[in-house]
């Protein structure tokens, strides 16, 4: 805590993962007296940068830009890159921190990263997001490559942000490799990028229950946001014959009806209030969607959107599943809750990995300069999340039979990267 001072996102990612991974180094001497975790949370390398550009008004403006290199024991930096007023390091260091178990857990060839700007896109014109995007990669580019780290999108950050990043790095380098995964697809997209990460959500919720004999036909869910992982999960789970009965966003939650909301959001860049008002829903401003009954819970916001009076609310009104869509919103004593509980509980680097697993296949796909029809994507990452909830249960089978996936996808992920770090010596 000392060396990281007023970085308490950070503090909390540690903190989960070395709680499952003191015991496992502690029974398993080959990990033990290396410095691995040591080394783990320090990042390769961060890179902050000043990022200029002018409103539509010719007004400078002037935002921070980082890209945190957290390791490439495994394979080149890959994570995405987030807009939105909250980021600064403490943030975007426990998201690379998360992403190096995450992408190992995916056992695709990639190390951990994340990188991103406090810019607000909110109420921005898209000339505005199109030079913001442009000033941001006048640096990034010299940092990132093919092989040396591939960013993606995050919040704030989709299709039409990474074709500005790709189209000015492009002109910056006169290379077209792939130096950005979510690309369009007219210019080295993989089919499923979008949906992935809800899917994935869905798919790994699918394998929890089964673990119970149960599957998520006639269940009822909520979900958080609705944003690009909330609304996939939101159709994937409605494919499979649930019930979803909640989306959000930061200013209010109403109850989920049509797909309207795609095009609000995706196309209007609107709020959930006109998606509600839309389709006559109730908009219940400034809450969180945790206090509408369900039995299985799907945030798919931000960090630390469900905190343990949120986790006690589910659990009373009998939550069977919790899968993480977003990165770390759950507080670790509202996981901790829901653990005590009995609830299947599944953290984001868990059940969040699809999005980056389908950005390793559009990796792929873009140096065998191929591209994979939809079904057979869809059916790697099926694949993909299956392998990834063996994992967890291989990793997390406590001794009474239940399973601890927060043990399970820390020690997985862990073992992975740790074995590649002794190979490759100390550096
Ligand atoms: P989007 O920008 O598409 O959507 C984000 C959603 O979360 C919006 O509904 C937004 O509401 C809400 N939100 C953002 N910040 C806050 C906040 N501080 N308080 C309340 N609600 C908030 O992002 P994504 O869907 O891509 O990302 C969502 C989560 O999933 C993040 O944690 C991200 O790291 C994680 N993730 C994303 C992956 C991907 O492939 N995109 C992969 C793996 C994880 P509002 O519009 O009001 O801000």
């Amino acid at each position: 805590a000392a060396r990281n001072p007023n970085q308490p996102e950070f503090l909390q990612a540690v903190t989960e993962v070395i709680d499952s991974l003191w015991p496992f180094i502690a029974r398993t001497p080959r990990y033990a007296g290396q410095g691995l975790l040591e080394r783990l949370v320090e990042p390769d390398r961060v890179v902050i940068f000043r990022v200029s550009w002018v409103n539509d008004e010719g007004k400078v403006q002037v935002n921070r830009g980082f890209r945190i290199q957290h390791s490439m024991a495994i394979g080149p930096y890959k994570g995405g890159i987030r807009f939105h007023p909250s980021v600064n390091l403490s943030v975007l260091k426990f998201l690379a921190f998360e992403q190096t178990f995450k992408n190992a857990l995916t056992t695709l060839p990639m190390g951990g990263g994340k990188g991103g700007s406090d810019f607000d896109p909110k109420g921005k014109s898209t000339g505005e997001i199109m030079r913001f995007c442009q000033a941001f990669v006048t640096e990034l580019f010299r940092h990132v490559g093919s092989d040396t780290d591939v960013p993606a999108g995050d919040i704030g950050v989709g299709g039409r942000e990474i074709g500005y990043m790709v189209g000015m790095t492009k002109k910056l380098t006169n290379r077209a490799d792939c130096i950005f995964t979510g690309k369009g697809l007219s210019f080295g997209g993989s089919l499923i990028r979008p949906e992935a990460t809800g899917y994935g959500t869905v798919y790994f919720a699918e394998e929890m229950l089964s673990e119970r004999k149960n599957s998520l036909q006639g269940m009822t869910v909520s979900v958080s946001g609705s944003g690009n992982v909330a609304q996939y999960a939101v159709e994937k789970a409605l494919m499979l014959g649930a019930k979803v009965v909640t989306v959000s966003d930061s200013s209010g939650f109403t109850h989920e009806k049509l797909a309207i909301l795609q095009d609000i959001k995706n196309v209007k860049y609107g709020r959930v209030k006109d998606y509600a008002t839309k389709v006559g829903a109730q908009f219940l401003e400034g809450r969180t969607p945790w206090s509408i009954p369900a039995d299985v819970a799907l945030p798919c916001a931000t960090q630390n959107e469900l905190d343990v009076n949120d986790a006690k609310m589910l659990i009373k009104n009998g939550v069977v599943c919790v899968a993480e869509g977003a990165n770390m919103p759950s507080t670790i004593e509202a996981a901790k809750a829901f653990e005590s509980a009995g609830v299947l509980y599944a953290p984001g680097k868990a059940s969040n990995a699809g999005g980056v697993a389908t950005s390793g296949l559009e990796m792929s796909q873009n140096a065998a300069r191929l591209s994979w029809p939809r079904h057979e994507v869809d059916q790697r990452l099926h694949e993909i999340m299956r392998g990834i909830h063996k994992s967890c249960v291989e990793y997390g089978r406590r001794p009474d039979g239940s399973i601890s996936y927060i043990d399970g996808a820390n020690i997985a992920g862990f073992v992975k990267v740790a074995d590649a770090m002794v190979a490759q010596g100390v550096v």
